[in-house]
């Protein structure tokens, strides 16, 4: 008998509506898709996003979480929330800072909010010696010249990751792990998929990015971090290496990058 395929989600929306009739479901069917971990970022602005991946974190050994103001709602970057984050990150299951970042798709913030944002988010990240997760849309000459004026080394995650190799090389560079979504089981993510072919397996990551972006077959239905292993099964396709392997080695990552021993 082979041993049973352990495996993580390295971002999932977990405390987002969506999940509310079912959420215990939905983390039951992730243990039984073989999910080892899986990382929740904390909306920092949301009470109820703070007391529902709270619970989570305390009810599953499985569920850790990171803290952070999303780029959508930079506006709101204030000294309250940074004071929020602070009181968090002490904790014993906050890995990291985030969501963070720049979104210059979108524009729930304007471009300078959203900098003052991630660049205030990032400072707090390196003074606490955290990783962190960042969301890059658009943007990434602009996160890669944050990193760099921050001086920021503490690596962590480039989550949902959408952008081309270049800035991938850059951000590894910087201690960054690269994370892949649903997006790239998507038929039309060519040049994302050749993106996520160069990834060296030793910076490898998969997410669900839930309760977005349900991978193939599930696209258009609501995420959920079981259907992890579908983004794993295409890269393990594309990249002509197994299923196990890939699972390997994006847990072996995952506990690397946050000092996980189990
Ligand atoms: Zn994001
Ligand atoms: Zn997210």
């Amino acid at each position: 008998m082979t041993a049973p395929i352990r495996l993580v989600d390295s971002h999932a929306h977990l405390a987002m509506e969506e999940f509310d009739p079912d959420r215990d479901d939905v983390v039951r069917r992730a243990f039984d898709a073989g999910l080892d971990h899986l990382l929740c970022p904390i909306d920092i602005s949301s009470e109820r996003s703070l007391r529902i991946t709270q619970d989570l974190t305390a009810a599953f050994a499985m569920i850790h979480a990171a803290a952070g103001l999303h780029p959508h709602q930079a506006k709101l970057f204030a000294p309250n929330l940074i004071a929020a984050i602070l009181d968090l990150a002490g904790r014993k299951k906050i890995l990291a800072i985030g969501e963070i970042g720049l979104d210059f798709h979108y524009d729930f913030a304007s471009p300078d909010e959203q900098k003052k944002a991630f660049r205030g988010q990032l400072a707090l990240a390196r003074e606490l010696g955290l990783p962190a997760i960042i969301h890059s849309r658009d943007a990434g000459p602009e996160i890669a010249r944050t990193i760099r004026e921050e001086g920021f080394s503490n690596g962590g995650i480039l989550h949902c990751f959408t952008e081309d190799w270049d800035f991938a090389k850059t951000a590894m560079d910087a201690g960054f792990f690269i994370s892949f979504s649903g997006l790239v089981t998507f038929p039309k993510s060519g040049d994302l998929r050749e993106v996520a072919i160069k990834v060296p397996a030793d910076r490898l990551l998969v997410e669900t990015d839930a309760p977005y972006l349900a991978p193939v077959p599930h696209r258009g239905k609501r995420n959920e971090p079981a259907f992890v292993v579908e983004t794993a099964k295409l890269m393990a396709q594309i990249r002509k290496t197994s299923f196990e392997k890939i699972a390997e080695d994006v847990l072996g990552n995952f506990r690397s990058l946050f000092k996980i021993d189990s």
